[in-house]
């Protein structure tokens, strides 16, 4: 089957992509066939002069929960507990993953990495995808993180465990699982801190850290790490890390340590924003919750930086299921990247796609608009270089070649009015004064 798609403006994705106008894009089954004039095909779509970009790739994702606010949080331990120990209850789990995944896909992102899910459900969903059974986006799955006892997300995404060998046998299970990257949890986080001041307190050892990245690297896969503090992600990166999820501060020492392990960074400005931002009586955080937010924020947003500035590999994701970071909202990465990090349109596009790829190591595959990868593309109906917003209502979203069908999302009001307020300031101020005065 060939589709061409005609008339399209189209940003590729490359680094300093630019517009090609009025370009003929065919599409021969699931892949891109030629870029240019087009004679023939079976099928015809005319773009009539509308955006086309490659399909997002979100590289943080938890794919479990919806990141709506609720103002009494649920008891998700003990949801988690018995949607897996009793078999009639796995459907939920299953169906709550498949939604989730299905309204990344309908918002535009067409590649995901899950990086913290409940049981196997995460490369349950993949394969049902990759095997046509389902709609929506290529997954990498990391399935249940490793953690360890009180440590960041236990009971919950994550798994805990004790020993080196109890680590290993984790490994093993999610091998079995057939994952695609490894998990884990280095310090913990904002929603679960006991310390004014000290979000990313350090939960595993140097030494734990070091066993299962190597032991990681042996079964072939690479190493996530939750990491929210500059201790962290010195331990992070001396013990075999390959990304650091979200980050901290690094001191020039780190930095070189990075560079030389040619180490990534994902940031995740999603949840960083609101949690900071948004006053308790609406986020309905602990006020040193909202503190230890700030100091998250802060941290996140300086590592990114340093990133960019010292050539070290800068990935972009959501963190969604975290309060106001729900499943379709990548776009806001993308405007939350320039305003906050100050890079141009051009860039943020560039990190959410072709070099989200890279870092995924699918760089041949996806992540640009050329020929010989999948038809992974997404239409827009204004130039995104000159307005990201566009970004929140494709009118179109092409994966694998094919159309989704319906991309309506259904949007939480609550969440949407409250992100609205907080899409045109670089905060700079807003983060010393708060961070001085309380
Ligand atoms: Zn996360």
């Amino acid at each position: 089957m060939k589709v061409v798609y005609r008339n399209c403006n189209l940003l590729d994705g490359t680094k300093n992509m630019k517009v090609k106008e009025n370009v003929d894009i065919l599409v021969e089954d699931n892949k891109i066939a030629k870029i240019g004039k087009v004679e023939e095909a079976d099928k015809v779509v005319d773009l009539k002069g509308q955006y086309v970009i490659p399909g997002l790739i979100n590289l943080h994702v938890h794919l479990p929960a919806s990141g709506k606010v609720e103002k009494k949080p649920k008891d998700s331990k003990k949801l988690v507990k018995l949607i897996t120990e009793h078999k009639a209850f796995n459907f939920l789990g299953i169906m709550l993953t498949k939604g989730n995944a299905l309204t990344e896909l309908k918002s535009g992102v067409t590649t995901l990495r899950s990086v913290g899910g409940v049981a196997d459900f995460d490369s349950k969903v993949r394969d049902m995808i990759n095997s046509g059974k389902i709609e929506g986006p290529r997954i990498f799955a990391s399935n249940e993180a490793l953690t360890v006892e009180h440590g960041h997300m236990e009971g919950t995404v994550a798994r805990a465990y004790k020993t080196n060998k109890q680590f290993l046998e984790g490994l093993k299970e999610r091998k079995a699982q057939n994952v695609d990257w490894i998990k884990i949890m280095i310090t913990g986080g904002v929603l679960d801190c006991t310390v004014k001041g000290e979000p990313g307190e350090m939960r595993m050892t140097p030494e734990q850290v070091k066993c299962v990245c190597a032991e990681a690297h042996k079964l072939g896969f690479k190493v996530a790490a939750h990491v929210e503090s500059p201790e962290g992600v010195k331990v992070a990166i001396e013990n075999g890390v390959d990304t650091i999820e979200h980050g901290a501060t690094m001191s020039k020492e780190v930095i070189e340590t990075f560079k030389k392990k040619k180490g990534t960074i994902v940031a995740t400005l999603s949840p960083a924003v609101p949690l900071a931002v948004i006053p308790e009586e609406e986020s309905f955080l602990t006020d040193f919750g909202r503190y230890n937010s700030y100091v998250v924020m802060k941290n996140i947003i300086e590592s990114a930086k340093q990133a960019l500035v010292n050539g070290i590999k800068l990935g972009l994701g959501t963190d969604t299921g975290c309060p106001f970071t729900t499943q379709y909202n990548f776009y806001r990465e993308l405007v939350w990247a320039t305003n906050l990090l100050k890079i141009s349109p051009r860039d943020a596009l560039h990190l959410a796609t072709l070099n989200n790829a890279e870092i995924l190591g699918e760089e041949k595959h996806i992540g640009s608009i050329e020929v010989g990868k999948y038809a992974d593309m997404v239409v827009l109906k204004e130039n995104p270089l000159d307005n990201l917003n566009t970004i929140a209502n494709p009118v179109m979203v092409i994966k694998d070649g094919k159309q989704v069908k319906n991309i309506k999302i259904k949007k939480d009001k609550y969440v949407e009015d409250h992100l609205n307020k907080l899409m045109d300031t670089d905060f700079e101020d807003d983060i010393k004064t708060y961070l001085a005065t309380h």
